[in-house]
């Protein structure tokens, strides 16, 4: 791929985080190319490329089965006046450059280098190779400005350290509170493209703990209780369990949904919004589902969790009342319910710090071993296989489908 479009007389390299990955001995999970071919020139050396993007056009090459993003460098363009907000924030970032602007424009060092697969040289105008040895996190440029820019660089910052196992150069650690607030006025829609990549990576359990570090877990999530510092949010047992279980699942390769993670992060609010309901006399499921309802919707105002997540989020918070009905003869009807079974997964980490539920938790786990023609997803039909979603994205659920309905 590189190869043709050098044969072609262009300049092209990978770039970015496939060749962190490939430094660190690291298999990429995609391969990003940089080129001075512009993605007219790519689609004439490619005919058969997508090219997408409106603002910043890119080309999209498929190679035995991979996807390859192949970006024509950019420049200074982001830098330029006109191109900020009054806070700095970067509005515009599609001027093309050379190779060298390309790499300074971008956020951390070691996502800046830039690797010939044909020779197998590296370039490196930023310290990035040295920094990967070291283990290192740094921002190109003034941090400051760099994070003013582009405050999501924050979140990604966090992501790196946990993933990673990079530490925070000083200067790219030291202004992070003081442009956290910034995150406020990030597109909702964004932060929770960025909510997925903190939390369903593999590395959640690490990734809460830097946000929290950083002073970045309220920003993500303003409706949960305030901790000790700004930024800092008190955390409920059944989030750190539910990151390992995430964490867990995802190294055994079984399928993750970020509906799980948000009915654990948002448990503790839940919890504290359906008290007051209850003690003016509501029945509880019908406070549980005013609370919800309230919660979800502010929490929304931050990051837009599409409804076919926020819908299985609360159907795993309502199934938390069913659950603890097992006498009767409809009781075990519950297991056919959809999200049975993430609901019980949560039950199975509520009870690891509530003792008090373990024995309903052994109920369901005998249940379903006795009357395994009864759990959802004991028999699959095509249809649940899909409802359930590979890897959690949901995106094959035909459209019209709400999953809100089928409780
Ligand atoms: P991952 O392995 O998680 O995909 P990545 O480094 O490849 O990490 P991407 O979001 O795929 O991250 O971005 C690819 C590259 O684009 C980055 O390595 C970086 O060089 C550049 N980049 C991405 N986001 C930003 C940003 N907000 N500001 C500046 N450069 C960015
Ligand atoms: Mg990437």
């Amino acid at each position: 791929m590189v190869a043709s479009l050098q044969q072609a007389g262009y300049e092209a390299y990978i770039v970015g985080g496939s060749v962190r990955d490939l430094l660190l001995g690291e298999r990429p999970k995609d391969f990003d190319v940089a080129t001075d071919a512009t993605p007219e020139e790519v689609k004439a050396v490619f005919p058969r490329c997508r090219l997408i993007g409106r603002r910043f056009r890119l080309a999209h090459v498929r190679m035995r089965g991979a996807l390859l993003e192949v970006a024509t460098f950019r420049g200074q363009g982001g830098q330029a006046p006109g191109h900020q907000d009054d806070d700095g924030r970067m509005l515009r970032d599609n001027v093309w450059g050379s190779v060298e602007e390309d790499a300074v424009r971008r956020d951390f060092t070691i996502n800046a280098l830039f690797m010939d697969p044909v020779n197998g040289e590296i370039r490196d105008y930023v310290g990035g190779f040295r920094d990967l040895q070291q283990r290192s996190l740094r921002l190109i440029g003034d941090p400051e400005i760099r994070y003013r820019e582009d405050p999501v660089r924050l979140l990604r910052a966090a992501r790196f350290a946990a993933k990673l196992g990079v530490t925070l150069e000083p200067a790219t650690a030291a202004p992070m509170a003081a442009v956290a607030p910034r995150l406020e006025q990030i597109p909702p829609a964004r932060l929770f493209e960025e909510v997925c990549k903190l939390f369903l990576t593999g590395h959640a359990g690490r990734t809460v703990d830097a946000l929290q570090q950083f002073g970045l877990m309220r920003y993500l999530f303003p409706v949960l209780p305030a901790g000790d510092d700004v930024g800092v949010a008190h955390l409920h047992p059944v989030v750190q369990r539910a990151t390992e279980s995430t964490d867990r699942r995802i190294a055994e390769g079984k399928s993750v949904t970020p509906a799980f993670l948000i009915a654990a992060v948002l448990w503790e609010p839940l919890l504290e919004r359906i008290a007051p309901l209850e003690a003016a006399g509501m029945p509880a499921y019908q406070a549980m589902e005013e609370a919800a309802d309230a919660l979800l919707a502010e929490q929304l105002q931050r990051t837009a969790i599409p409804r076919r997540f926020s819908a299985v989020t609360r159907q795993i918070w309502l199934n938390q009342l069913r659950l603890k009905r097992t006498r009767g003869a409809r009781a075990l009807t519950v297991m056919s319910q959809p999200r049975f079974r993430a609901a019980y997964d949560f039950l199975l980490i509520r009870a690891l710090d509530e003792p008090e539920l373990q024995e309903l938790a052994d109920f369901w786990t005998q249940a379903q071993q006795e009357r395994p023609d009864l759990v959802e997803t004991a028999a699959p039909t095509k249809r649940r296989r899909r409802r359930r979603g590979g890897r959690g994205r949901g995106r094959k659920r035909p459209e019209g489908v709400n999953p809100g309905t089928d409780t």
